[in-house]
This record gives C-alpha cells, structure tokens and sequence, in this order.
C-alpha cells in the first residue's frame, strides 16, 4: 500500500498516521518529497485494506500495490532515483562507466589498469577481491589484501571502487574499504546476505542470476531495500538461454522493463552479457541506447595472464574506444558520459 500525503500535511498528521500503522503491526517506510510525503506501508496486504487509511487526516491518496514488490517499485517515488558511489550519481542524467578487471591480481596491476581507465573516462573502478568461480581450484581471489590493493587505487586515481561481497562474514572488512558493495549473479537469491547488505551504509548493486526473471530481481532488491538500504543499483549481466555462441544472452529487454517498474537505476554489465572481447563494445552501446543509466565492462592490461575472465576483458585503447563511442550514443538518447 502506498499513501501519498496532501502537500498542507502537518507534521503531526503525519506522525498520527505513522502511530496508526504502527499499532496496526504494520512496517512504514518514508520517503520525503519537496511537496509530499509518501509512506509505503508493508505487511498482509488484507490487513492493510481492513484500514480506512483515506479517512486519517493529510491523507491525500492511498493506492493498494498488487505487486509482491512494494519499495522498489516505481510508483514509491515516481521518478529514477539517483544512487550516489563516492562521489558519482548514478541514475541521473549522465551515463556512469565502470571498469576495472575482473580479479585484483597485484598493485601494479590494478593500479596501472585503474590510472588508464582514468583517464579514458571511467568514473568507477571495478575489481573482485572475494571471486565467485564456478571450480573450488581456479583462483579465488586476494581477499583483504586485494581489498587494500584497491584502496591504493582509489588513492592513486580518486576513482570510488566497487568490490563483491560473498559472504556476510566479510562484510565489515569490504565496508572498511569499498564504496559500493556487489552482489554477484551467483548469490542474487542469497537471501541472508541480502539482508545484511541491506543494513549496511554502502550502496548495493544487484547483479541478476543467470536463471532469474525480472521479478525474481526485483524481490531480491525489496530483501535489501526492506532492511533500510534504498541505495540499490540494478544490473543485468545475461541470463542462461539456449544459445552456445556467446557466455550468456544479454537480455536488454530488461532495461526497459526494470525502467518502468522501480525507480532504482540500472546498470547493464556487456561484458559478462557476451564474454566475447570482440562484441562487448557493440553490447554496451546498444546497453546506452536502450536506456542503461551505467554500464560496467571489463579491462585488463595483459588479459592472455588474467587470473579471470580473460577472454572477455577489453584491452585499455579498446576501452578507450568504447568511451568515445558511447559518448555519441549518449548524447543521441539525450544522456551524458
Ligand atoms: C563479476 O562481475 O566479475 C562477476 C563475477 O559477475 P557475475 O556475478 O555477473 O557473474
Ligand atoms: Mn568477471
């Protein structure tokens, strides 16, 4: 249920109607607007209806939401709200581009791949400490040291980083580093560790399982947004189909469909879309030109030596050359970079 204060509704009223959810054994959750407030009420929907909550004072509108997700929908704030990473505001009117490697190997790697992405135009440095690998034997990544590593990144470029969390029992050492916490395709229904990312301070971004419909991503987002954490990015990185040709099919009909159902910001990942190096430039501007309000594409500087991922990672000119390319596809569609 979503209740939409009338603009001349006191603070009292709306403490009135809060008490009166409250008693309810109903949840609240608001977010304040210039002219309204609005209050998404969360609990059994029938209770809900029993309530004559138009007849509370400064209750200008009440609409039942039949959807199974309630916070993240669109309809709670009307509008695509804008997910701060450190300094960056992703969901506005600029394109965000993030990159990094897939795995943190070494200083001078990360480092040396975080100065040319810099400089290319990335506003974000990408890079997984903890690694999601589908073999116990392949490379699992440097964990805290990679952690640090990517520290001395950001101190050395000024780009905020992102990083994956796995585990809930790593959370506190990522949150001393990180700017922004990833969820990876592998644990998007990892449902204790969405509610611990939930209670965190940093912004969350939600990779889509490779198995998952939209609404499936959709009511994992309202696992964390339901714990207080409204700073949530959305990414579609390519479900499972029945194509061999490519890593995974990227589904950009997502976009679209995500744009009108949450206000939350989304992100496309071509990368891991096509994993093909050669098409993961033509993915991402097909990803701007659909609407994508990031995009997040992978870059190593030796990818015949990546500890992950290789195959799929642009070289740095070649990410150069995306940059400037999605710059004219922004600009066409009415967006920055
Ligand atoms: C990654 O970003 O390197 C990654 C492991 O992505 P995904 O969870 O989408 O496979
Ligand atoms: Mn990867």
């Amino acid at each position: 249920m979503i209740i939409v204060t009338k603009p001349e509704a006191t603070e009292e009223q709306l403490q009135h109607l809060l008490d009166r959810i409250k008693e309810a054994g109903l949840k609240a959750e608001v977010s304040r607007g210039a002219q309204r407030t609005v209050v998404g009420v969360i609990g059994a929907e029938d209770v809900i209806r029993e309530m004559p909550l138009a007849a509370i004072p400064g209750v200008e509108s009440v609409t039942p939401v039949l959807k199974p997700y309630k916070l993240v929908a669109r309809e709670f704030r009307g509008q695509t709200g804008v997910v701060k990473i450190g300094d960056v505001a992703v969901g506005g009117k600029e394109v965000v581009i993030m990159s990094g490697p897939c795995s943190v190997e070494s200083r001078a790697q990360i480092v040396g791949i975080g100065r040319e992405i810099a400089k290319a135009g990335a506003r974000i440095l990408r890079g997984g400490a903890f690694k999601p690998r589908t073999s116990p034997y392949s490379f699992q990544g440097l964990g805290v040291d990679g952690l640090k590593l990517l520290a001395e990144a950001r101190a050395e470029t000024g780009l905020p980083i992102i990083t994956e969390v796995m585990d809930p029992r790593d959370l506190e050492s990522i949150e001393q580093y990180a700017d922004c916490l990833q969820v990876g395709a592998r644990n998007m229904q990892n449902f204790s560790l969405l509610k611990e990312v939930g209670r965190s301070k940093l912004p969350v971004m939600l990779k889509r399982g490779m198995s998952a419909t939209i609404k499936d991503l959709l009511m994992s987002a309202e696992y964390i947004l339901s714990e207080g954490n409204f700073n949530v990015l959305l990414c579609e990185r390519g479900i499972r189909t029945f194509e061999t040709a490519t890593r995974n099919t990227l589904d950009l009909n997502a976009v679209p469909v995500l744009q009108a159902e949450t206000h939350l910001p989304v992100v496309v990942d071509p990368t891991h879309g096509i994993g093909l190096r050669e098409h993961v430039t033509s993915m991402a501007l097909a990803a701007v030109a659909c609407g994508a309000d990031a995009i997040m594409c992978e870059v190593h500087d030796s990818p015949e030596n990546a500890k992950s991922d290789g195959e799929q990672a642009l070289l740095p000119h070649e990410f150069e050359d995306l940059v400037q390319r999605v710059k004219k596809v922004a600009e066409a569609v009415g967006r920055t970079v």
